[in-house]
């Protein structure tokens, strides 16, 4: 094993980033950008351990496709840097941040090559233009760009950041708590992302694979007399609902499970448990416009979907073009990519003995196309 940890700092909400998709899941190939730079690193530190901090709500996700520790993060860098260090147990750790997406390995050689020198190793840049400050021109030749990653002894890092004061490097912080920090030269062109626009710059990173996804998803739900009936996130006139813990519109809980199925996200009972009593009731179009909306910040794009619900009542004909504009305007696409259709059982079965409803779904995604819009 390897005696540096990297940790990746990916749990920012890109709250300056203007696109549907978190900056963390845009694609290149297949591989969200968190997971992108850190093979791109790791293929640099064989053995090193990683710690990942990331936003809560993704950490399922992100599991789901690497085997590296995972943390939550904080509200800022440096608490997620806290709860990263806290996961290490090797006495250096390399720091970088996500939007620091394409470093150079030279730099990585000399991060490494210079570990002992001091208790921070830090990349920087010299200033070229001139520098005025409260009004002065000082000398631009004292002025220095601070860059990550950086490298630390752990132990020595974790002390530093016990202090409340809020730091914007780990080397500040170091220093602050009487540390030492060497410096070594940075990388003109690892540029940070920070806005959409800053993508165009980055060469290393390809575009996202142009694959297109499929899922499927199936439902079945009981009537229940007195109940009001929704189904394809339209009211049906009808003596009975359906039973279930939310408002039972089985056919957008199969047409969830086919968007899920899609992307690869696990299925309806995943995203929204039936045992959380948030969803008791709930309005089902609210779970299709939040698993539509994860859809979006995981990189995922809705091209189309196809719906067939299996009733021998009630009559879906009157209402399928509704339910046909209802989903449409729900998903995001245009009305004319997706499709409901019915078809009964010929009196067979449950269904046949009007016991109930069953909807199969099918759906495709593909990735956002952060490169061509
Ligand atoms: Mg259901």
């Amino acid at each position: 094993m390897s005696d540096l940890t990297l940790i990746l700092l990916a749990a920012g909400n890109s709250s300056r980033f203007k696109t549907p998709v978190k900056k963390q899941w845009l694609r290149i190939g297949h591989d969200p950008l968190w997971l992108y730079v850190t093979n791109r690193i790791t293929k640099h530190l064989p053995g090193a351990p990683v710690v990942i901090a990331a936003h809560a709500d993704e950490i399922p996700f992100m599991r789901s496709v690497c085997d590296f520790t995972i943390v939550e993060g904080g509200a800022t860098r440096q608490q997620s840097l806290k709860n990263a260090l806290a996961a290490v147990t090797t006495p250096y750790v390399m720091v970088t941040d996500i939007a620091r997406s394409c470093i150079d390995p030279g730099l990585l050689e000399r991060l490494i090559g210079n570990k002992g020198n001091a208790d921070t190793i830090v990349p920087v840049l010299d200033v070229v233009d001139t520098v005025v400050y409260e009004g002065a021109t000082i000398e631009r030749e004292k002025v220095k760009r601070v860059q990550t990653p950086q490298l630390s002894q752990t132990d020595v890092l974790r002390r530093a950041l016990l202090s409340d004061t809020e730091y914007t490097d780990e080397s500040s912080a170091v220093v602050a708590a009487g540390g030492s920090r060497f410096f070594i030269p940075g990388d003109a062109h690892a540029a940070k992302i920070t806005h959409t626009a800053d993508l165009a710059v980055l060469e290393c990173l390809g575009s996202p694979s142009p694959a297109v996804f499929t899922g499927n998803g199936f439902d079945v739900h009981g009537f229940e007399e007195g109940k009001p009936m929704v189904l394809g996130g339209v009211a049906i006139d009808s003596p009975f609902g359906f039973k279930a813990h939310s408002d039972g519109d089985v056919a957008i809980h199969a047409l969830i499970d086919a968007l899920l199925g899609a992307a690869s996200l696990g299925d309806i009972g995943m995203l929204f448990p039936d045992t959380d009593e948030r969803y008791k009731n709930i309005d089902s179009k609210e779970l299709l416009e939040h698993c539509v909306l994860k859809l979006h910040q995981l990189g995922f794009v809705v091209l189309h979907a196809d719906i067939t619900i299996i009733a021998q009542t009630p009559k879906i004909a009157p209402y399928k073009e509704q339910m046909r504009r209802t989903l449409a305007s729900l998903v995001q696409i245009p009305a004319s990519r997706l499709n409901v259709k019915a078809t009964t059982t010929e009196h067979l079965g449950f269904i046949g003995r009007k016991e109930g409803v069953g909807v199969m779904a099918t759906a495709s995604v593909h990735y956002f196309d952060w490169k061509n819009g």
